[in-house]
This record gives structure tokens, C-alpha cells and sequence, in this order.
């Protein structure tokens, strides 16, 4: 692109566009990133600069970059039918296609889908479906969901509210009644002297005294994600899921999964319900469904569930005019075609994953990493002032976005939450292309402690 080209998108992006998560006045200023294109793992900026993307976009480009299948998949589609609604006694080929190899793909009973168009809808969804679930059966006081403090499940109202992000309630009036939130298994900064098996074991239990506390027949459901993304890739102890399996049947509370990042291998298998043995409900998956070519989310719902709501459930009064659209679910079909055919979860499991998974831990060795974690193909560095304790830097997020940045210049994409850094490449990364990860990361951190030592 040349200067000017870049100047007048610059310009025009500043005068026009609001970007989501973003300090649009400082970003004015600054002026925007373009990313031009993407091929595999890379993508390429305004001026031609090459970037491994060690975030798989937002968690999402699990295929990589450029997979002309999905793109043909998409343009076959249009061509055929671009476009028709489930609402009036209708469907199209692909989104029963869809919905019928994610019930064959899903763990245990979940075997119906309701189509939304992205993680927050699906999540928006679930709200709806589960409290219209308990009050058919006559238990509408079965109306509270708990979630976790700085759980992430969208943007929307109610996917918003679900997750217990601060900033997010502080702005719009939330969360929206009926909502609660316990802590979260991050041994790392919250776990003191516990060992993390027992630490674990503790936050779970919170979830039975929270129960307790508003009363069982008060619970409509947990939602939960495997492994927290957003908040910092806080990969729970072994100790965790089991007790919330039983807590959640014990009280008759719905267990909800939010695989939204977990979901399509990220975790080294289909479902990170599978890697943590969880037994959910109902899930929500998005992202990797269409390895973000295309927006698609979905809520599967188990046997019993679904029984109830296409029962005495009645008209369902919920539905998007994207629910089901038959691109999106083409282009999905072609995606888990695709990760079935070249065996991608099962090489994440046995070969890259591993592989992955040394080399990420070896950069715990560096002087700033606090803990080097990671499960499947995504992972964290907490970046500490003193190893071996396990504090944070005293004014949290500085270091991080200075090692984001650093990053950034080596020609590395990693996203910062506060000080940990966070990894989720796309699945399809190769040996080469992880060496060349973990050298940038170490660069880059080698960098960042002295940019920091110099600052003092
Ligand atoms: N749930 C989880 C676990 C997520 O990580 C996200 C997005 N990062 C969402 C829900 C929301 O998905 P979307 O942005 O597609 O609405």
C-alpha cells in the first residue's frame, strides 16, 4: 500500500469507525493497524510486514489463512442459494447437514442445535432456552444462572452479564437481574499457599455454597468455560470439573460448557468438555466452527433438554434472521471436513500439541515468566517483578502491552491480559513455525526486561 493509501484508510477509519474493546481517541491518534492479507499461520500488514499470528485472529482461525476450500465452499453456496430463513417450516441442505454432524461430533447427549450467528448470540440463547426449560416444567423461580468473575461469554446484554468482567457492567446497567458470579480456579494469582489440586477443589466448592446460599430451587444453571480465555487462559486444576459435575447434578442445576475458544481441537481434543471430563448440558460453540471465515455460533443441547423444549415447550418465540444461514453453515461443513480429513486434532494431540507445549514451557525459564502454562494449543506466560513469587507487577497490564508491542516489532501477534501473554496459534502450525514462535516470544521478552530495567 502505498503512504497515501494508508493515510486516507487512517483517516477514514478514524472519522467513521468504532472498533469494539478499543480507546477509539487514543486509537485516532495513533492510527490503525490494516492487515492486507493471510496465508497459513501469517498475515501481512499496510507496509508489507509479515507477521506470525500466534492468536489464531481472536481464537478463531484454526485452519489458518487462505483455505481456498472454504472459500469455494462459500462461493458454491451463494451461487446455489444465498440465503433462506428457518423460521416458517423451512431449512436449507448445509444447516441440517451442520446440525446433524455436530450432534455426531459432540460428547454425550447433545444432539440438537439451535443456529445463532455468533458466541454471544449462542450464549444470549442459552439465557432464554434455560429459563423457559424450568418455568414449562412449572419451575419458573428456577430463573438465577451463575457465572465467574471475569468469565468471558460476549458482548451481547445477556452474554455480557453471564461473564463477570468489571468494565463490561460498568458501562450499559449490568449485569440484568437474576445473574451471580463466584471466583474462578486462577491458582496462579489467587491460589496463595494451596496446592493447586486443593485450591481447585475450593473454588468448585464455592459454587455448592453459592447454591446453598440462594437456595437450589432457585438455580437455573452454571455456565462456565473449560479453560477461561479472556481472562487470561486460566487453565483449571484436575481437581475442578469433577466436583462441579456432581455439585451441578446433586442440585439439579444445568451445567453449561462455553466452548466457544475450547471448541474444534484447541484444547488437544474436539471438545474441551472431553479434555476436562465436564458433562455439560448444553454448550456453546462459535469461532472454530467456521474457522472464522465466516460468523456462525450454535447452542447443542442434550437429549432431555431438548425433549422438554420441542415438548411442552411450545412455540419457541427466539430466532435470528441468521439462524442457520446456509453459507455459514456450508462453509463450517467444510471446515470440520477439513479437520477431519488431515487428522488436525488428533496431530495437536500427538505431535504439534506436545511440541508446542515443550517449547512453551521452556520459555518459563526466561527471568520474566512467573508460569509458563498451556493445555492443547493454548496457552499463557504470567509475566512477574520477582520470581519465584507469584505477585503482580504493581501497576498490572503496563508490562504486558509493552511485551504485546515488542512482539508486534519481531513480527509476532500474541494478545496481552494484563502481564500474562497469551497464545491460541492456528491449529495447523508447523514444527518450523513454532521454533520461530517461541524464538520471537523469547526475543521479545528479553526485550521487554530491558525496556523495563531502563525505565527504573
Ligand atoms: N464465549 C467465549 C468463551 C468467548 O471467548 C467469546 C469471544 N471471545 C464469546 C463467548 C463471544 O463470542 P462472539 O464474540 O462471537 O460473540
Amino acid at each position: 500500500m502505498s503512504h497515501q493509501h494508508i493515510e486516507q484508510l487512517r483517516r477514514l477509519d478514524a472519522d467513521h469507525h468504532l472498533h469494539p474493546f478499543t480507546d477509539n481517541a487514543a486509537l485516532a491518534k495513533k492510527g490503525t493497524r490494516i492487515l492486507t492479507r493471510g496465508e497459513g499461520v501469517y498475515v501481512y500488514d499496510q507496509d508489507g510486514h509479515k507477521l506470525l499470528d500466534a492468536f489464531a485472529g481472536l481464537w478463531c482461525v484454526n485452519l489458518g489463512y487462505g483455505r481456498r476450500e472454504l472459500a469455494e465452499a462459500a462461493s458454491k453456496q451463494m451461487n446455489e442459494l444465498a440465503y433462506y430463513n428457518s423460521f416458517f417450516q423451512c431449512t436449507t441442505e448445509p444447516t441440517v447437514r451442520l446440525a446433524a454432524k455436530l450432534a455426531e461430533l459432540a460428547p454425550g447427549a447433545l444432539n440438537h442445535v439451535f443456529f445463532a450467528g455468533s458466541g454471544s448470540e449462542a450464549n444470549d440463547t442459552i439465557l432464554r432456552l434455560v429459563r423457559h426449560y424450568w418455568a414449562v416444567q412449572g419451575r419458573p423461580e428456577k430463573f438465577i444462572f451463575i457465572g465467574r468473575q471475569n468469565g468471558y461469554h460476549g458482548s451481547t446484554v445477556a452474554g455480557a452479564s453471564l461473564g463477570g468482567m468489571g468494565a463490561m457492567h460498568k458501562q450499559g446497567g449490568l449485569p440484568i437481574p437474576g445473574i451471580e458470579h463466584i471466583a474462578a480456579p486462577y491458582w496462579f494469582g489467587e491460589g496463595g499457599e494451596l496446592s493447586a489440586e486443593e485450591f481447585g477443589r475450593q473454588r468448585a466448592l464455592a459454587l455448592e455454597a453459592k447454591i446453598l446460599e440462594l437456595g437450589a430451587e432457585n438455580v437455573a444453571a452454571f455456565i462456565a468455560e473449560p479453560i477461561q480465555g479472556a481472562a487470561g487462559v486460566i487453565i483449571p486444576p484436575d481437581s475442578y470439573w469433577p466436583e462441579i459435575n456432581r455439585i451441578c447434578k446433586q442440585y439439579q442445576v444445568l451445567l453449561i460448557a462455553d466452548e466457544v475458544i475450547c471448541g474444534f481441537g484447541r484444547t488437544g481434543q474436539w471438545f474441551g468438555s472431553q479434555t476436562f471430563g465436564i458433562e455439560p448440558d448444553l454448550m456453546a460453540v462459535a469461532k472454530g466452527l467456521t474457522s472464522g471465515y465466516l460468523p456462525l455460533g450454535a447452542v447443542l443441547i442434550s437429549d432431555p433438554v431438548a425433549e422438554v423444549l420441542a415438548g411442552q415447550g411450545g412455540e419457541l418465540a427466539h430466532g435470528y434472521t441468521y439462524s442457520g444461514h446456509p453459507v455459514c453453515c456450508a462453509v463450517a461443513l467444510e471446515s470440520l471436513r477439513i479437520l477431519q480429513d488431515e487428522r488436525i486434532v488428533e496431530r495437536c494431540a500427538d505431535d504439534t500439541g506436545p511440541y508446542l507445549a515443550e517449547r512453551w514451557r521452556a520459555l518459563g525459564e526466561h527471568p520474566l515468566v512467573g508460569e509458563a502454562r498451556i493445555c492443547g494449543m493454548v496457552g499463557a506466560l504470567e509475566l512477574v517483578p520477582r520470581k519465584p513469587s507469584r505477585a503482580f507487577f504493581a501497576d498490572r497490564g503496563r508490562v504486558g502491552g509493552l511485551c504485546r508491542d515488542i512482539a508486534l516489532e519481531e513480527g509476532l501477534i500474541l494478545r496481552a491480559t494484563w502481564d500474562a501473554m497469551l497464545l491460541s496459534p492456528p491449529l495447523v502450525i508447523s514444527r518450523s513455525e513454532i521454533d520461530e514462535l517461541a524464538e520471537k516470544t523469547w526475543r521479545a521478552l528479553d526485550r521487554t526486561e530491558k525496556a523495563i530495567a531502563e525505565a527504573i
